[in-house]
């Protein structure tokens, strides 16, 4: 049978205990447990050993152990806080139990001379060994005792261990389990049949180590975890092959066209990876296949003018170019380089956002639409359902992370006229690790701007504790009235009006807004120099304050993290963050990229709060020593998995939950390769392990 993904759970259809309670909704449905396939996949978390009696002489520290025992005496302690206190024996010791949570009924329960099977973990007491909270029920010395290690799953409120057991056990003698894989490939890769390992991870037989389920290094976990990333590999290595069959219009290059008009204008020559990533686009760009290229290069490497050429290699050829970033920030500033550029080149330039009056809208629309503009700059709006382009030949992505896979797909469908696909360039600034970047985007081919243009400085990074706050803006304000220009960057827009004053609390973090009056104050007549920026001020506002900033007028910035992207003014020299403890390494990473784009040595000032987490600290550590985003995106890698460092939109990181990008990359390998020769040689198995793993979710593919 196939495994349905949506629609009517399966499970309650088949008779789950829910279903045989008559409930509306399974509690599986809360763990997102819908077919079958779900549950077999509801792997275990940990596993207690109940299947045979520890005398409690044999007891351990820290053991989870079963206890076969009787009741001596219960007795409720007076204590400040209540206890009830069991004593228990077993023919050759004494344990002791203790609950700080329990119904006075319990007393009777554990009346004097009861038989009880007592599974807890044991702790060393004042007197012996003691079991706080453990689970009992009454059971004779000859009651059954269980032939496989016990699972304990992942659970939610309301869902109880033995119903899941109940419903997993149910899911898996319903399933078919028949081999799909091919026994050779199975045979060398030393992985046990789908149907044998499931079955071992949700009942494994007393002789398993614990430790190798639960460290995920057992054959059967290994089985699963590569079969999840078989299919994401199949899935990515078919998206590729489909997209092969699309057409595109090929670009040509043509030395004497704007791209050679362009290169000649630049105040600057391309440094040798700008240069080679544009050699590698503009060979894509030549040919009928839609080019599907992630440009990553560091914070300041210089990606614009690169996609800049892109762009002019797609006018020369009498098609357009949209380009699409994040922010209104970012957009308009692409605006302002790109039209400087390419505008005296007599370029017509479009320009769409969110906030724009319709009569402006409407305008930019028909320039669109006509094509007489050739370059189409915006944020989101770009790919709204109004929006026409004439021939659009490339489609460019700016900090592609930001943006979902549906908004991609629908920057691709506006060239869908004439069968015909733009190229799509996609550009981030989180560098991503090779092994994760061939996990999310198996499909996509890569340039790399490893080295940033020549004469940057690196930006000197300090870390201090918030208590050194006063003296750190003594210092900004010193440096600014000697010249240099700053930002100040805080992670709210404003206290809240209730303030939530636990430890950490929200009413602890320095609001922008109270730290730009602060900062007002502190520079006295100078304090007209001191802006704001927040993501709550309308985008002409925002506009108009990034432009002061950019010509000077400002001179310290105070900002939430709305000026995180691509922003850049290469005078400003010191950034502050306050509360550098919350933000994520690469948001770090992307902040402190503000600072350091020009000639003038630039500083970081990371002020933290107490208290620091371990993996906190690791993060400040990381941005004092190192400066080179690949190996923080590494480190960060390491600190906070794959999942959060491409932010969660990225999709086909969701899809993995077995797998571990850390410990797996080996697995990763050889799914991979698996994915070609199954593709190659096994069709059959491949469209089933496809159908199995993603049933019909796989619109995120097309991506
Ligand atoms: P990012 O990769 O972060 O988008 P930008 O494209 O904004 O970086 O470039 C950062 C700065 O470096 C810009 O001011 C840009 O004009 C400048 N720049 C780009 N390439 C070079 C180069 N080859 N030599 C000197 N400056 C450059
Ligand atoms: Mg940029």
């Amino acid at each position: 049978m196939t495994a349905p993904r949506a629609g009517k759970p399966a499970a309650s259809r088949a008779g789950t205990p829910a279903a045989q309670r008559g409930q509306a909704t399974a509690p599986g449905e809360r763990l997102g447990l819908r077919s079958d396939w779900d549950y077999a996949l509801h792997l275990p978390l940990h596993y207690v050993d109940e299947t045979r009696i520890t005398p409690i002489t044999a007891l351990r520290e820290a053991q989870v152990a079963v206890v076969q025992a009787r009741v001596v005496q219960a007795e409720l302690m007076p204590a400040r806080r209540r206890v009830l206190r069991v004593l228990v024996e077993d023919s050759g010791g004494r344990l002791e139990l203790r609950f700080f949570h329990f119904y006075p009924s319990w007393t009777r329960q554990f009346a004097p001379q009861r038989e009880l099977r007592i599974r807890g973990e044991a702790r060393r007491g004042l007197f012996g060994f003691e079991m706080v909270h453990p689970v009992c029920h009454a059971a004779g010395a000859h009651a059954d005792l269980p032939d496989s290690l016990t699972p304990i799953y992942p659970a939610g409120a309301g869902i109880s261990q033995s119903w899941l057991r109940k419903a997993v056990a149910a899911a898996l003698a319903r399933l078919d389990m028949r081999e799909w894989l091919p026994a050779a490939l199975l045979a060398r890769l030393d992985l046990p049949p789908i149907g044998q390992a499931l079955r071992l991870l949700h009942a494994p037989p007393p002789q398993v180590s614990i430790e190798q389920l639960e460290d995920r290094r057992h054959p059967a976990w290994r089985r699963v975890k590569f079969d999840e990333l078989l299919a994401q590999q199949l899935a990515q290595q078919l998206a590729r092959a489909r997209r092969a069959e699309q057409r595109a219009w090929p670009l040509a290059r043509q030395p004497d066209g704007l791209v050679g008009r362009l290169l000649r204008a630049l105040p600057f020559e391309l440094t040798a990876d700008q240069a080679a990533c544009v050699a590698e686009i503009a060979s894509d760009l030549e040919r009928e296949q839609p080019m599907h290229r992630l440009l990553q290069g560091d914070v300041g490497s210089g990606k614009t003018v690169v996609a800049a050429l892109a762009a002019a290699q797609a006018i020369d050829n009498g098609l357009q170019c949209a380009l699409m970033a994040p922010t209104d920030i970012l957009a308009a500033q692409h605006l302002r380089r790109l039209a400087e550029w390419l505008q005296p080149l007599g370029v017509g330039v479009a320009w769409l956002r969110g906030s724009q009056t319709r009569r402006e809208r409407e305008a930019e629309l028909a320039r669109a639409a006509s094509g007489e503009a050739a370059l189409v700059v915006g944020t989101h709006a770009v790919i709204q359902d109004k929006v026409r382009f004439a021939r659009l030949g490339l489609a460019v992505v700016d900090e592609q992370h930001r943006f979902g896979v549906a908004q991609r797909l629908s920057l691709r469908a506006k060239g869908a006229g004439e069968q015909r696909q733009p190229h799509l360039l996609m550009m981030t600034a989180t560098p991503i690790p090779r092994t994760l970047a061939m996990a999310v985007f198996g499909d996509l081919d890569i340039s790399t701007i490893a080295h940033s243009p020549p004469g940057r400085q690196p930006v000197r990074t300090r870390v201090f504790s918030g208590q050194r706050r006063d003296a750190v803006m003594q210092r900004v304000r010193e440096l600014v009235l000697a010249g240099r220009q700053a930002y100040w960057v805080c992670p709210l827009i404003e206290a809240p009006a209730e303030p939530n004053d636990g430890p950490g609390g929200h009413a602890e973090l320095r609001d922008a807004l109270a730290t730009h009056a602060e900062l007002q104050a502190l520079m006295g007549e100078q304090a007209g120099c001191v802006g704001l920026l927040h993501g709550r001020m309308p985008a002409g506002r925002k506009a108009e304050v990034m432009g002061d900033f950019a010509a000077g007028k400002l001179r310290l910035l105070v900002a939430t993290t709305v000026i995180e992207v691509g922003v850049d003014v290469p005078s400003a020299s010191l950034m502050v963050i306050e509360h550098a403890e919350r933000f994520g390494l690469s948001q770090l990473h992307q902040l402190r990229g503000r600072v350091g784009r020009g000639s003038e040595a630039a500083q970081c000032l990371l002020l933290f709060s107490e208290p620091l987490s371990a993996t906190a600290r690791a993060r400040l550590q990381a941005m004092h020593q190192t400066s080179d985003g690949f190996v923080l995106a590494q480190k960060d890698l390491e600190l906070r998995g794959p999942g959060e460092l491409l932010g969660q939109r990225q999709s086909g990181l969701q899809g993995l939950r077995h797998a571990d990008l850390r410990d797996d990359q080996d697995l990763l390998e050889l799914a991979r390769e698996a994915a070609a020769e199954l593709l190659r040689e096994h069709p059959q198995a491949a469209r089933e392990h496809l159908q199995r793993w993603l049933g019909g979710g796989m619109d995120w593919l097309a991506a």
